[in-house]
C-alpha cells in the first residue's frame, strides 16, 4: 500500500526574530502572530504495510529532520488514521 504523505516543516519567523516588541510580533503578517513560518512542504509517497490498525504508529525511515547537530536525517514517526 503506497500513500501520499504531506509533510510541512516550520521554522522560526525571520521577521519576528529581529523584533523586540511582543505586540508587533502578534500582528506580524508573515507568520500571523504564531512566530513560525512554513519552511518546506513536501509530499512523499510512502509504502505502508497492509493491515495497519487505526491509531497505530509507524516508522518511516529517513524522513525525519536532521539531528540537532546536523548529520543524516532521522526516522519519522507517524500515527495512522484508517478511513474506510
Ligand atoms: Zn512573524
Amino acid at each position: 500500500m503506497i500513500i501520499p504523505l504531506r509533510i510541512t516543516a516550520h521554522r522560526a519567523c525571520p521577521a519576528c526574530a529581529t523584533r523586540e516588541d511582543e505586540k508587533a510580533s502578534r500582528t506580524c503578517t508573515a507568520c500571523k502572530g504564531t512566530g513560525q513560518v512554513i519552511h518546506e512542504r513536501h509530499t512523499h509517497k510512502v509504502r505502508l504495510a497492509a493491515g495497519l490498525r487505526d491509531g497505530q504508529k509507524v516508522r518511516i525511515r529517513k524522513l525525519g529532520g536532521p539531528g540537532k547537530h546536523g548529520g543524516t536525517p532521522g526516522d519519522l514517526y507517524v500515527a495512522v488514521h484508517v478511513h474506510d
